[in-house]
């Protein structure tokens, strides 16, 4: 997973040394002397990261972090403020100029690498939203979910039993979530399994085996994407790139400095957020595929799919298979005395009365236009006309209210009526059918039912 680094600083020597250790790990270096160039820098070149120096002259990087937070087209690359070691008050700054982590001089190579990886990682599923964004229907609810995605209010479970750790953890985190402690480490994957959004874990503590509970849980498939973040002494390397080995998200080391951990968890949460906002929405890119946007209801790609194998069944020693056309009569009327929103509404208040009319084995869905076809699994045509006949009275006899319409409308519809015959029939024989039945229906006055046997 590589990515392109912008390493910001006004000392020559610190940019060449990020610039060395971020190369031998075939990170892409961009550098900059100070922060204007930092900002132009940024808006050509797309940086994936920006690691920012606080302290220099002219602008400093707190300066520089706000204008790169307030413009467009740079709000969404992850920001690292190097801090002085005794840099506090810098830290704090940092967030409020929405910063999205930091590092202490002189930069930790493990500290350093975590650090990348984990905002690589972020970088990463911000990217492919904003490229959803850009080329998705919509738009609108992916912009404004994006937008409503920050790092708080979310539930932190502590494994830990380091009572002071972990009083020093509660304050700072309780500010922004809500925490839940499981003292007993070695048994917290089931409070794991739960809602939690991060895990904090003591890794320093020789009293209980952190790591093995971070390997159950990146190994459990109700916690896999769970994010960690591993306490350890400074002191055990070997700990640190253990943890990191395991797929622990991040390291802290010990003592825990409260805003440090309280950035850690932003980030990591808002990544967090971002995947399920993807995984979710991926879910329903697929539900698109087989529904029609405008009523809910199936759409006919998926329909015919499924009544290929329905007729299948039914012409090979299964139940009968019947199918309704429904086509509702004069909808151009509609459309051409009120306009086309008009004709939307009530083809969805249409589509409502369809698919409470039918019965739950039943599968309605929109055929095109102002034709929809109910399929009716394990129905003969005699009981499939009479449900047709019930829908029919129900839409003639009560009219469709709809917004920006002073009276109701009165809206009726012509149905044609089909069942599978014998081995030879198929999916399309049985709509063939269904639609010449409408067409009688359309001619013989419509408001009418017609079933056609053969
Ligand atoms: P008939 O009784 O013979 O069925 O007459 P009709 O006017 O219902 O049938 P026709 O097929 O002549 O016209 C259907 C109209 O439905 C034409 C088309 O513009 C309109 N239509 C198709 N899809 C939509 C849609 O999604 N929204 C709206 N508002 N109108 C649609
Ligand atoms: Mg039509
Ligand atoms: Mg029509």
């Amino acid at each position: 997973m590589t990515a392109r680094i912008l390493v910001v600083d006004d000392a020559e020597a610190n940019v060449r040394l990020l610039e060395a250790k971020l190369s031998a790990e075939y990170y892409d270096v961009l550098t900059a002397p100070d922060g204007p160039s930092a900002l132009v820098m940024a808006a050509e070149q797309a940086p994936d990261i920006i690691l920012l120096d606080v302290m220099m002259p002219g602008m400093d990087g707190l300066e520089v972090c706000r204008r790169l937070k307030a413009d467009a087209a740079t709000r969404h690359i992850p920001v690292v403020l190097v801090t002085a070691l005794d840099g506090r008050r810098d830290r704090l700054s940092g967030l409020e100029a929405g910063a999205d982590d930091f590092l202490t001089k002189p930069i930790d190579d493990l500290a350093l690498f975590a650090r990348v990886r984990s905002l690589v990682r972020l970088k990463l599923v911000i990217d492919e939203l904003r490229h959803r964004e850009a080329s998705g229907r919509r738009m609108g609810v992916i912009e404004g979910a994006a937008a409503r995605m920050s790092g708080g209010g979310g539930l932190i479970l502590i494994a830990d039993d380091n009572d002071e750790q972990i009083r020093v953890i509660e304050q700072e985190l309780s500010q922004d979530h809500r925490i839940v402690v499981e003292r007993n480490v070695d048994q917290a994957l089931p409070a794991a399994r739960g809602r939690a959004d991060l895990l904090v874990i003591n890794a320093a503590s020789r009293s209980h085996d952190a790591l093995r509970l971070a390997a159950q849980i990146r190994s459990d498939e109700a916690t896999r994407h769970l994010p960690i973040i591993a306490i350890v002494e400074a002191s055990d390397r070997a700990r640190m790139v253990k943890a990191l080995e395991l797929g622990v998200n991040d390291v802290l080391t010990r003592p825990v400095d409260p805003e440090e951990l309280a950035a850690r968890v932003r980030t990591l949460i808002r990544q967090k957020r971002y995947y399920d906002f993807l995984r979710n929405n991926l879910d329903q890119s697929l539900e698109l595929a087989v529904t029609d946007p405008l009523t809910g209801l199936h759409n006919r790609r998926y329909m015919s799919g499924q009544l290929t194998a329905l007729v299948r069944r039914a012409t090979h020693g299964g139940e009968p298979v019947s199918a309704l056309l429904v086509d509702i009569d004069h909808f151009k009327r509609i459309n051409d005395s009120f306009g086309h929103a008009v004709g939307d509404e009530v083809l969805r208040e249409f589509a409502i009365r369809l698919a409470t009319n039918v019965r739950a084995i039943d599968l309605a869905c929109r055929y095109g236009g102002e034709e929809f076809v109910v399929i009716m699994p394990d129905t003969a045509l005699g009981e499939a006309e009479a449900i047709a006949e019930r829908l029919r009275r129900h839409v003639a006899g009560s009219p469709f209210h709809v917004a920006g319409v002073d009276d109701p409308l009165s809206v009726t519809i012509s149905v044609g009526v089909a069942a599978t015959l014998d081995a030879a029939d198929t999916a399309q024989d049985l709509l063939k059918r269904a639609d010449d039945a409408v067409y009688d229906a359309k001619a013989k006055g419509r408001n009418l039912v017609i079933a056609r046997a053969a």
